[in-house]
């Protein structure tokens, strides 16, 4: 695909804190969010083999799933509208007489949106379920929620690939655990990969990831730093947005990216890094989801 040369190389850009210098470990930012100002962060490497997966095969176009905040909806509708082929969000509990600003880009990209309930959604991964969406679209390529997959994984371990520097962990947050299993599919046995979960009580990850590379040698998930569950926010957490961005000039977003940060943070304090080591964290992107009035 040459869609990806028109995207930036990111940045690898060092990060200070008092409990970096105390713990003597040096941390740095990958500015995925900076790659392309559509499809950026983690979602571009997930979707990748996915579109063209469904280009080589025909495919009209790429079905896949969401909720009406979805980042991965939003990154889906960009990158396939980008490449030319159809898309169609099977999104969940939305009104769809007032559309979420994600859902409105979505549709402006293009991508067709088709609304279901809660209760059909919880069953995305049931095969009767999935079969009667798979009749409704015919001609389309279906994506997991997520875009989590083989070929996700296949993607996101490129993103290692752009790191020129050495490290010894390579951190992330974590929703379906896609990035996460990218990244340990491809670090060296010397490495690790660490995967922040935002939701809460999310114990079936690990599994999952597992499942996903045949391997749970080189990757931990950490629990406990969800701030009161998905995309539930703290005065912690939004404080430390405008502090950051205040002091780095660098955006993080409410949902994913700022929760790891803080949960990198405490880690570092509870000396949770072998001392002298480096440290790479994952900006992985998620903007379009930024709660603004945080910064205001
Ligand atoms: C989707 C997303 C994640 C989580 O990725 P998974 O592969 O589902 O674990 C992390 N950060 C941001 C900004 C995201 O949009």
């Amino acid at each position: 695909m040459t869609l990806f040369e028109t995207f930036v190389k990111p940045r690898l850009q060092p990060i200070f804190n008092t409990s970096f210098a105390e713990n003597n470990i040096e941390v740095s930012l990958l500015r995925l969010d900076e790659i392309h100002p559509r499809v950026n962060g983690n979602k571009w490497f997930k979707l990748k083999y996915n579109l063209q997966y469904a280009i080589e095969n025909n495919y009209e176009g790429i079905a896949t799933f969401g909720g009406q905040f979805s980042n991965h909806i939003y990154s889906a509708a960009a990158a396939a509208n980008l490449l030319n082929i159809k898309s169609i969000g099977i999104v969940a509990g939305a009104n769809p007489q007032q559309l979420s600003h994600t859902l409105l880009f979505a549709q402006e990209k293009n991508m067709q949106l088709h609304f279901v309930s809660r209760e059909d959604y919880r069953k995305k991964n049931e095969e009767a379920q999935l079969a009667e969406w798979q009749k409704l679209f015919p001609q389309y390529c279906f994506v997991p929620e997520g875009g989590t997959n083989n070929l996700a994984v296949k993607g996101v371990g490129e993103v290692l690939n752009l790191i020129e520097a050495d490290f010894d962990y390579i951190v992330t947050a974590c929703g379906t655990g896609g990035t996460l299993a990218g990244l340990a599919s491809k670090i060296k046995p010397s490495q690790k990969a660490v995967g922040i979960s935002i939701l809460k009580g999310e114990d079936q990850l690990t599994n999952s990831i597992k499942k996903l590379i045949g391997s749970d040698k080189n990757f931990e998930v950490i629990t406990g730093y969800h701030f009161g569950g998905y995309a539930k926010t703290t005065d912690e957490l939004r404080k430390f947005i405008q502090t950051f961005y205040s002091e780095t000039g660098i955006l993080v977003e409410q949902v994913y990216t700022a929760k790891m940060l803080l949960a990198v943070i405490d880690l570092a304090k509870k000396k949770y890094f072998k001392e002298k080591s480096s440290v790479v964290l994952v900006h992985t992107g998620g903007l379009q989801g930024l709660d603004k009035s945080i910064l205001v």
